[in-house]
């Protein structure tokens, strides 16, 4: 099912998620719902707060669902490594309209469990290492516009909160 993406400004997107203690029927049908609503977006990635469920899994797939092996489904991920820094422009789903450049890992190593709760590690350069810390953040409560400081931050909260105020964000 199709479920709306919460926005900048709804609670859960701004606390941390806690960790999935048992893979039951209930994790399969949010982790069914995530990859539909991302593929639906269409998005790279899709961490479960963003469907208002504060739970620590996000999904990814940088081909957007034209690869059936890009898939991949993290459940209470950790990053393994991280290093070097990469600078870019980055969106985020829930923050629809904008965009910002973001200190990401160059390289990041993410262990966690698959969705049948199998031990995997995964390592991602580039864009990968960039969508692994996007959507750990997420868990943590934490948008790309976190990351972004100084005026740029600011003119983009005032244009979300000026939308917020005309009803249309
Ligand atoms: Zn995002």
């Amino acid at each position: 099912m199709i479920r709306p993406i919460l926005k900048f400004g709804d609670q859960p997107l701004h606390q941390p998620a806690a960790d999935v203690r048992e893979m039951t029927a209930d994790m399969q049908r949010l982790i069914d719902d995530m990859v539909e609503t991302m593929y639906a977006a269409p998005g790279i990635g899709l961490a479960a707060p963003q469907i208002g469920a504060a739970l620590r899994i996000f999904v990814i797939d940088l081909s957007l669902g034209h690869k059936a092996d890009d898939l991949m489904v993290f459940v209470n991920p950790t990053f393994v490594e991280r290093e070097g820094m990469q600078l870019e422009e980055e969106g985020c789903l829930s923050v629809p309209g904008f965009n910002a450049t973001v200190a990401r890992p160059q390289r990041a190593v993410v262990k966690g469990l698959d969705r049948d709760g199998q031990e995997r590690v995964v390592e991602g350069t580039d864009l990968l290492a960039r969508a692994f810390q996007h959507e750990m953040d997420h868990l943590d409560g934490l948008l790309f516009l976190d990351r972004v400081r100084g005026i740029k931050r600011d003119l983009i909260v005032k244009k979300i909160r000026k939308l917020t105020r005309t009803g249309k964000w």
